[in-house]
């Protein structure tokens, strides 16, 4: 698509540096890694949310996450533990509106972390719990939205 960074990496337009590509989609190194080794793995197609990821696409994303993350584990590079993440919309933090996996690989002492709000960590009561599960059911029960 006009204008998408990665659909210009995957056109070979924009440089980047691609560790693999198939069918399906392409991994390359993130330009402003979070910490060195961080990966993208990348639809070829131009989908811009996760909700348009055909369930085919959305298989290879993952199996292709899972190799690239065996591949981190053995490349001499800081790596005791991996993160996936996808930011689906801007409040999730997307910036860039051609879907994504990061691959991001953790060591102790990497700086990196996700913050946590002030209330984490006191056990909601079971009918909080259950009243959202009951809105998550309803709107499972429903036909998907187009
Ligand atoms: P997100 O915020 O989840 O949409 O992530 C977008 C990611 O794309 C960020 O981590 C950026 O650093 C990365 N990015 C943006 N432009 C490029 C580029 N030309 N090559 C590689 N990575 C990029
Ligand atoms: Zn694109």
């Amino acid at each position: 698509m006009a204008g998408c960074v990665f659909c210009e990496i995957i056109a070979g337009v924009t440089p980047a540096s691609v560790v693999y590509r198939d069918d399906l989609v392409i991994a390359f190194m993130d330009i402003r890694p979070l910490v060195e080794g961080h990966l993208l793995v990348v639809p070829n197609q131009h989908i811009s949310g996760l909700a348009d990821i055909p369930p085919s696409v959305g298989a290879g994303m993952f199996s292709i996450g899972q190799r690239m993350a065996s591949a981190l584990r053995h490349s001499g590079l800081p790596c005791a533990g991996i993160n996936f993440f996808l930011a689906d919309g801007e409040a999730a933090g997307q910036t860039v509106f051609h879907a994504h996996l990061h691959v991001i690989p953790r060591h102790p002492g990497d700086g990196f972390g996700l913050r946590f709000p002030p209330r984490y960590g006191h056990r909601q009561a079971q009918d909080a719990l259950e009243h959202q599960a009951e809105k998550i059911r309803e709107a499972l029960s429903r036909p998907p939205a187009q």
